[in-house]
């Protein structure tokens, strides 16, 4: 499983060789959500990963996106003295992101070893909804789709029906990635709500 590279805002003090949260396996954070002690999972992916699947009750403070990791921490702050997992695709992220809470002065530091995908391997559709995005072709993974239990947690942004068939913003000025479901990618609409749009080409004779 290949996860995102870490931005490159990281501050170069940080090493997480020397210094990161406590791995967990799958089988411990499973034990943890459904356990008495109270913890918060924070996602570490950006958030059209998150969008698409994520743990539930789980927060998205989109630390990695930021060129400001610090003010970013600032969402989460209130959570310095509490137990913290971190969450990320394949683990990679978290050693990186783990880190640099502690970093910041966070005391109970967790994260899942292996990332989502091993979780989801193990409690397929259990704790974690949705799909997991992926950064090759097949943009998002699911595990069991035809069960009962598998959920589809995004909704087309034109007509809200239950999507996540992810598109890429066809104005050539975006590309970002939208939730647009068959009909409607059928119909036409390929872009944001935000004013994109599908220039046409000029004509060339
Ligand atoms: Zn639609
Ligand atoms: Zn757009």
């Amino acid at each position: 499983m290949r996860d995102e590279i870490v931005g490159t805002h990281f501050p170069a003090e940080i090493d997480p060789t020397l210094k990161t949260g406590t791995y967990i396996s799958a089988e411990q954070m499973h034990n943890l959500i459904h356990g008495d002690e109270k913890i918060h999972i924070i996602d570490m992916r950006n958030d059209y990963e998150f969008n698409i699947g994520r743990f539930e009750n789980s927060i998205l403070p989109s630390l990695e996106n930021s060129r400001d990791l610090a003010k970013s921490v600032e969402e989460i702050t209130h959570l310095k003295n509490e137990k913290v997992v971190t969450v990320c695709t394949g683990g990679v992220r978290c050693e990186k992101m783990s880190a640099y809470l502690l970093h910041k002065g966070f005391k109970n530091v967790s994260q899942l070893s292996g990332g989502i995908v091993t979780y989801m391997e193990k409690y397929p559709n259990k704790d974690f909804k949705g799909k997991l995005y992926v950064f090759d072709n097949r943009i998002a993974m699911g595990f069991e789709t035809d069960s009962p239990d598998h959920e589809i947690i995004a909704n087309c942004q034109f007509c809200c029906v239950k999507s996540d068939n992810y598109i890429n913003c066809t104005d050539p000025k975006c590309h970002k990635q939208i939730f647009s479901c068959t009909d409607c990618v059928a119909a036409g609409k390929t872009t944001c709500l935000n004013g994109c749009v599908i220039t046409e080409k000029a004509h060339n004779h």
